[in-house]
């Protein structure tokens, strides 16, 4: 996300590295917030940390937000050189904290059921406000830290399968349900797969929600 002239990337996974490089300098990013340690969501910290360490990027440190346990499993994974100098890691509470990032920006996180801690992201700038619903299964608590934002993201990674139980992910109807309570301006879906048959998703969602819908779509801006 851009506000004015900073950078906020929300989530860094299997894939993002790439992209981000034809949008801009990695090493420009301003911060980034990790919502889970799923490898979908943070893998690719580990290409940026070469990037940061041995490419580019080096004498530079970016602020990442995220659970607790990110910055000891990375390291677990791939030993300790260099995440501390490319990173400074800051756990985010649980299970809710904001963060003031100065000139108006307010980066907030809110806890919401997945598997591992994971927190639902948005950010606030003059008047903008985009909320970011991680992974998660149904729940009130996106429901109020999304109210009314311009720009809410939500998974469906059930695409129009019934939903399972004890599984925290979304279907289109509940994507639909949420929406319609949270009452965002635009609503964007994501995490969804291949295989889904986008129309049936679209008229699921619509079932509860009549709200503007799109999918979430590789370098596609949106404006809040
Ligand atoms: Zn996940
Ligand atoms: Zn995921």
């Amino acid at each position: 996300m851009r506000a004015g002239e900073r950078t906020v990337v929300l989530d860094f996974g299997s894939g993002a590295m790439n992209r981000l490089q034809s949008h801009l300098d990695p090493a420009d990013v301003d911060l980034i917030a990790i919502s889970h340690v799923h490898p979908d969501h943070c893998v690719d910290l580990f290409a940026l940390r070469v990037y940061m360490v041995w490419g580019p990027g080096v004498g530079k440190t970016i602020p990442v937000f995220g659970p607790a346990a990110l910055r000891q499993l990375v390291i677990d994974f791939a030993g300790e050189i260099g995440w501390d100098d490319a990173f400074d890691f800051r756990p985010m509470d649980r299970p809710a904290g904001r963060q003031n990032l100065g000139e108006g920006l307010i980066l907030s996180w809110r806890e919401v059921p997945h598997g591992p801690p994971t927190f639902a992201l948005r950010l606030d700038w003059q008047g903008s406000s985009i909320c970011f619903g991680a992974d998660c299964g149904p729940n009130d608590a996106i429901v109020e830290f999304g109210d009314g934002v311009d720009v809410l993201v939500l998974e469906c990674s059930f695409g129009t399968q019934p939903m399972v139980d004890g599984v925290g992910h979304l279907n289109a109807e509940e994507v639909g349900r949420i929406a319609a309570a949270a009452k965002p301006g635009r609503l964007l879906v994501t995490h969804c797969y291949p295989e889904h048959d986008e129309q049936a998703v679209q008229e699921g969602i619509a079932r509860h929600y009549d709200g503007p819908a799109a999918f979430a779509r590789q370098d596609h801006s949106v404006s809040a």
